[in-house]
Formats: structure tokens, C-alpha cells, sequence
């Protein structure tokens, strides 16, 4: 609720605050148990801070954040722990976020031993079946990171954030970095596990062909804040942001019926330290009116379970 975080920017001998990178600048959204929801929009628009703010990787600047009725912005770092036994994050690169001289084993082992769960035998067998499940043999239990291709060490970085039995899993661009024969692979690999293990997904990528293909709502997100959410089909078949219009637009389609006319977004995204006055999207939208330079659209549902924050509607 409100989650905003802020970084300032200081000036002079007397580090005097002269403005702040607004990352994430003001966003309301929840997640359904059981549900995957989408997070779209090209990169810098605050998307994986977002997604630290949630597991609390990051502190917020302002706002809350409320987990199966917990708030989770003032923890102590003892019920911090505890909490994130519950949600877990998967990262785009596999290699950076394994270390290279753990085995696989070890690399299992620590989050359980951490938290002090199961007994020894209970451990190993929890492995196991882990392994078999992320498809990957249990005999590979002590090789090394470097050993595996790019593709099964995104598989040991999803063994490693079952370990604890999670109940959310962020998955921060979690297919970006691997090969497109790989990357259907992995989906497909988190869409088995989400059922099997009763998952709720937080999953962000800039790539809205795979959040399509694997959510249940979506928010799309511009300059740290959200500009359109709801559920994925109303959101890809009647798009109402004009910069939803534009992703969509670029989407390659299947069939020629469908055909969408491209829309090419004049211009760069602004820095996130000056944002424009009024509505953030303004210096690229076509449809840009006068009290879009002046008053920032709130989001509002146009029609249940969707919104949209642009003053056309
Ligand atoms: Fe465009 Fe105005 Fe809507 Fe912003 S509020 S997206 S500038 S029409
Ligand atoms: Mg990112």
C-alpha cells in the first residue's frame, strides 16, 4: 500500500539533499493466494525494486506491506527471518546468485540449517526429491555451479527457493538470461511446481509474450509507478493505457487476424530523478491533454478488478 522507495541525492561538502531517484513512487497492488501475477515494463521503471521492497532485501521509504496479515515493513530482523521462509525469490542471473565453490548440496542445505528445519535424514531426502522435481538427477548433488549449463542452474535456483516450502515466490526476469529453446523449459518447470506445491508467484519480466503466457492478472508499471492492472486477458485484448497500447503493439502475433497496429513511443523514458510534471507518461503519449501536464492520473478501476491511471477514462 503507498510502497514508495526513494533515493536521495546529495549535493556538496555538506551532503545537502538536492532531489531523490524515485524508483518506486507510490504503487497499490495485492496478489492472490495461489495466483501468478505479472509485473511488466521495460527496464528502469521500477519493477525489480519493487520486487526487493516486497521480500524486504530492500527498506521502503514509505508505505506497507502485509503478508498473510503481517506487516512486514517494521520486522525485527529475528521475525524477518521467519517471514521469508514463506516468500522466496528466484533471480534472473543463476550463476551470480549461486556461489561457486558450495556444492549443490551445500547450497541446498544452508537455508534449512539456517532456519533449523527437519533432522539430518529428513534434509537429505527433502534434497532429493527437490532435485528430481526441478528435473535435474539427485546425482548431481556435489558438483559445482560451473559444471551446469545455464538453463539446470536456473533449476538449482528454484530447487534452492523451495527448500523452505514457501508459500510466494518472486521471480525477478527469471528466464531473461537463458537461451529461447530454454527459456519455454522453465516456465513450463514453474507452472508444474506452482501447482504442485500450491505457489503464489510475483513473476516480472520485460517480456510480455512470457508474462502472458504464464500470469493471471498483470500490472504494467512506467517510471515506478503502476499504470494499468487487471486480469491478463482483458488487460491483452482491450488494453486502455496508451502505454499499454504501445508494448502491446510490439508483441509479435500468431495469427493475421489479429494483427495490431504498431505504435512507436516517441522518445526515451525520463530519468526517474525528474519525472515529468503531471502524468509521468506524458512526454511520449499520443494522447497527451492539457491536465495531463498538470495532475498525475490515480489508478482507478474502470470496470471490476481492472484500472487504469490516465485521465482518457
Ligand atoms: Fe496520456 Fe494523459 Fe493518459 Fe497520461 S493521462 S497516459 S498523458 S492521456
Ligand atoms: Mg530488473
Amino acid at each position: 500500500k503507498g510502497l514508495k522507495k526513494h533515493y536521495p541525492i546529495k549535493k556538496g561538502v555538506f551532503s545537502r539533499q538536492v532531489g531523490a531517484v524515485k524508483a518506486v513512487d507510490g504503487v497499490d497492488f495485492h496478489i492472490r493466494r495461489g495466483e501468478t501475477l505479472g509485473i511488466v515494463g521495460e527496464s528502469g521503471c521500477g519493477k525489480s525494486t519493487m520486487a526487493r521492497l516486497v521480500i524486504r532485501l530492500l527498506q521502503a521509504t514509505e508505505g506497507s506491506i502485509h503478508f498473510e496479515g503481517r506487516e512486514l515493513t517494521n520486522l525485527s530482523s529475528n521475525e524477518l527471518r521467519d517471514v521469508r521462509k514463506h516468500i522466496q525469490m528466484i533471480f534472473q542471473d543463476p550463476y551470480a546468485s549461486l556461489n561457486p565453490k558450495w556444492t549443490i548440496k551445500r547450497t541446498l542445505l544452508e537455508p534449512m540449517k539456517v532456519n533449523g528445519v527437519m533432522n539430518k535424514g529428513e534434509r537429505e531426502d527433502r534434497l532429493t526429491e527437490l532435485l528430481e522435481n526441478v528435473g535435474l538427477n539427485s546425482s548431481y548433488m556435489n558438483r559445482y555451479p560451473h559444471e551446469f549449463s545455464g538453463g539446470q542452474r536456473q533449476r538449482i535456483g528454484i530447487a534452492r527457493a523451495l527448500v523452505l516450502n514457501p508459500k510466494l515466490i518472486i521471480a525477478d526476469e527469471p528466464v531473461s538470461a537463458l537461451d529461447i529453446s530454454i527459456q519455454a523449459q522453465v516456465i513450463n518447470l514453474l507452472q508444474d511446481l506452482q501447482e504442485q506445491y500450491s505457489l503464489t508467484y510475483m513473476f516480472i519480466s520485460h517480456d510480455l509474450s512470457v508474462v502472458e503466457h504464464i500470469s493471471d492478472r498483470v500490472a504494467v508499471m512506467y517510471l515506478g509507478k503502476i499504470v494499468e492492472l487487471g486480469d491478463k486477458k482483458t488487460l491483452f485484448d482491450s488494453p486502455k493505457h496508451p502505454y499499454t497500447m504501445a508494448l502491446m503493439s510490439a508483441v509479435p502475433q500468431v495469427h493475421e487476424s489479429s494483427s495490431r497496429e504498431r505504435i512507436i513511443l516517441r522518445g526515451d523514458v525520463p530519468s526517474p530523478s525528474a519525472p515529468p510534471s503531471g502524468c509521468s507518461f506524458r512526454t511520449r503519449c499520443v494522447s497527451c491533454m492539457d491536465i495531463c501536464q498538470s495532475v498525475s492520473p490515480e489508478l482507478k478501476e474502470w470496470k471490476p478488478g481492472q484500472y487504469v491511471a490516465c485521465h482518457l477514462y
